[in-house]
């Protein structure tokens, strides 16, 4: 059911609602940083996190107080570094700009428990070089938290030392890739490593770093506040450990496209029509993609297959996955993911020929190249689709893509050769005939739409 909340968005729209003085009148500013810094210990504070059940808000859906865990014990010689993941390229997603422009105070706030909680003393967020509101909103907050003691030498009179910096990245969408954005952090080029190591062990210059995605830094302030086990509760799913509220985006073909707070666990009919204002033209949906162009294509008619009753599925078994609330687990029992939650909504007429190959162009662009899989798969990928539409290519060749794409999977350094490879699988099996058109010469290029205007 849908469930407006506030806990992130309350400054959003008010008068110089980024301002300390905003942060201060609505969620009491700071407050919740002084409390755990000066009555907590580091370990009472991580297992504290654990019970808000906030899943990473970058994609993968990580526990964040899990990952927090993760980290050394004992600060040894080597120093700990918290890095807040605010590069959000992924297409179709745009809630950390929100979040940065209108609500940096709480990110910095977030910055300065979590730092707390795993022992480290510095935090970098790393925002793209083009968003610069974005980093001129952060680096105003660190400011004016600065001049008021909240981070420095002894905040809050404790004897503990933390500094938040903003790094710009330059743009490149691999960097949203941990690893990769640590390389680029220390002046690299921005490829990813192979792992194990995991950062944990050796990340940030070769030191303890935990990597946290910026809305998952920014909730730590509200979630504390709220009490962490109330916190989860909010959420229609905290029983399968997904808690709390979340930004949730959607844009493509609806009538109001944006960012909303809700509490986890609406319906894709629900942030189609209540909150995006149905399809432009009131045309039918063709498809979703659920957050971010890297997670598998859903239809409307796609159904819930969980007959067994000991399933967490099973009370929406037969159910459209329209109607199904929204979360970690139970995307990944639709055969999809949820992603960075930021839905983009595809009309009925739209050719998913030319969206598949518009995808492929922005993966083959973006590849960092190191393995061949992703490298020449993602390439081929895109030329293939891009035959299919010009006429030119064979059944043979369609039947290719999807060696291609399964030669990617599983056979690459990081998880961008997967979030080429399943979206490009996804279009392939739910949209057989209208591939097969192209190579019987049904359908033309010519008559390839991407887009819905409003009035069509
Ligand atoms: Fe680079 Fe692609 Fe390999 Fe990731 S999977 S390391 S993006 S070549």
């Amino acid at each position: 059911m849908l469930k407006r909340t506030d806990y992130l968005t309350r400054t959003y729209g008010k008068p110089e609602g980024w301002k300390l003085a905003a942060y201060e009148r609505e969620y009491g500013g700071y407050q919740v940083a002084k409390r755990l810094l000066t009555t907590m210990s580091r370990e009472q504070v991580v297992d504290e996190a654990k019970k808000a059940n906030i899943r990473g808000r970058g994609g993968a859906g990580f526990p964040m107080g899990v990952k927090w865990s993760f980290m050394p014990k004992v600060v040894g010689a080597k120093p700990h570094y918290l890095v807040v993941n605010a590069d959000e390229g992924e297409p179709g997603t745009h809630k950390d700009r929100t979040l940065m422009e209108l609500n940096p105070h709480a990110v910095v706030e977030g910055c300065i428990i979590a730092c707390y909680a795993i022992g480290a003393h510095v935090a970098y967020i790393y925002v793209r070089d083009e968003l610069h509101l974005s980093k001129t909103r952060l680096w105003g907050a660190i400011s004016e938290a600065k001049a008021r003691g909240f981070l420095g030498k002894a905040p809050f009179g404790k004897d503990w030392e933390v500094e938040v910096y903003v790094h710009s990245g330059a743009g490149a969408y691999i960097c949203g890739e941990e690893t990769s954005m640590l390389n680029s952090i220390e002046g690299r080029r921005g490829e990813p490593r192979m792992k194990p190591p995991f950062p944990a062990n050796a990340g940030a210059f070769g030191c303890p770093t935990t990597v946290n995605n910026l809305e998952t830094i920014a909730s730590v302030p509200a979630a504390f506040g709220l009490g962490c086990d109330e916190w989860s509760k909010l959420s229609a799913l905290h029983t399968i450990g997904d808690g709390g509220v979340r930004l949730y985006g959607i844009n493509g073909h609806v009538k109001k496209p944006g960012v909303v707070e809700l509490a986890v666990g609406p319906t894709f009919n629900e942030l189609i029509h209540d909150i995006g204002g149905g399809v432009l033209g009131d045309k039918a949906i063709m498809c979703v993609i659920p957050g971010g162009s890297s997670t598998p294509v859903l239809r409307p008619s796609e159904t819930v297959n969980a007959p067994d009753p000991k399933s967490p599925m099973h009370p929406h078994h037969g159910k459209s996955v329209f109607d199904v609330p929204l979360g970690v687990e139970t995307m990944r029992q639709c055969g999809t993911m949820l992603g960075t939650c930021c839905v983009t909504v595809i009309a009925e007429g739209t050719d998913p020929v030319w969206c598949m190959q518009n995808l492929m162009q922005f993966y083959g662009h973006e590849s960092c190249g190191q393995c061949t899989p992703c490298r020449e798969g993602s390439a081929w990928l895109h030329l293939v689709c891009t035959k299919l539409l010009d006429g030119e290519a064979t059944k043979e060749e369609l039947d290719s893509l999807h060696d291609i794409a399964n030669g990617i999977m599983g056979n690459t350094i990081c998880a961008f050769g997967e979030g080429t490879a399943m979206p490009a699988l996804a279009f392939l099996q739910k949209f057989r005939p209208e591939f097969e058109a192209y190579v019987k010469g049904a359908r033309k290029r010519a008559d390839a739409k991407l887009t819905v205007e409003p009035w069509s």
